[in-house]
């Protein structure tokens, strides 16, 4: 679904991304960790061109990313993108939150927007939030909010960039739960989290980040099992 191919990438003369190649099947499940600055979040943001590549390429569904126009956002409108901050709109409902997107950019009618939002509410457990704004709910509500607005989209591909690091521990595993019913239903998930426990039971493959590079890439049994290489041993033994 999506392949990258020796991508590279820098900030002035901070090589932010090194020969980078990645490819995800559809209904795959990689989970990608490492330390802080190694380029997890710039990953995540050149696969859906929020940011561009100096070197190598990037194929979505086969080709390569558009570079603007009505074939970039037709692109980005298949791609769901979840961040540590929520990113709803703070004066409009949640019902709204979720339905802007599919009325202003699908050009879906009103009523259809509105009864697949609450479907998509209720799948991650805030039916009855519909008509709150945003500050009107918990952290862990206002995050599944934010799932059901980019699932709203029919997005093919969801990438999530530590969903959870900004909520409170016990609201954390109620977004990890819904997260793992979205994986089980075979979307196609790139997730960036410090949270092992669902990179162990959730993911397909973790991929290990360190210095712009993906260092190692396995399945979660072999990785935590068995990392190779000596950046990950040290990640691992802080981090667990
Ligand atoms: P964290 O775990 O802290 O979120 P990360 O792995 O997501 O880290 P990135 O945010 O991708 O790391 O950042 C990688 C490097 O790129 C860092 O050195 C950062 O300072 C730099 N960087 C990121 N975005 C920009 C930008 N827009 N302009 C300049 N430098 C940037
Ligand atoms: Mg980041």
């Amino acid at each position: 679904l999506v392949t990258l191919e020796g991508v590279g990438k820098s900030f002035g003369d901070n090589r932010v991304l090194s020969d980078v190649d990645l490819s995800v099947e559809a209904g795959e499940v990689v989970v990608v960790i490492g330390p802080s600055g190694s380029g997890k979040s710039t990953l995540c943001r050149c696969i859906n061109r929020l940011e561009t590549i100096d070197e190598g390429r990037i194929l979505f569904e086969g080709n390569p990313l558009p570079a603007e126009g009505r074939e970039l956002a037709r692109m980005r409108s298949r791609v769901g993108m979840v961040f540590q901050s929520f990113n709803l709109f703070a004066h409009r409902t949640i019902l709204d939150n979720v339905t802007l997107g599919p009325t202003k950019v699908l050009g879906q009618k009103r009523g259809q927007a509105e009864a697949r939002a609450r479907e998509l509410l209720a799948r991650v457990g805030i039916a009855d939030k519909a008509d709150r704004l945003p500050r009107q709910l918990s952290g862990g509500q206002q995050q599944r909010a934010a799932i059901a607005r980019a699932l709203a989209m029919d997005p093919v591909l969801m990438l999530f960039d530590e969903p959870t690091s900004a909520l409170d521990p016990e609201m954390i595993s109620e977004v990890l739960d819904v997260m793992r019913s979205l994986a089980a239903t075979g979307m196609t998930m790139i997730v960036v989290t410090h949270e092992m426990g669902f990179a162990r039971s959730a993911a397909d493959r973790v991929a290990f980040m360190a210095d712009g590079r993906i260092l190692e890439i396995a399945p979660p049994d072999d990785f935590f099992g068995a990392p190779k290489s000596e950046r990950a041993r040290d990640f691992l033994a802080r981090i667990l």
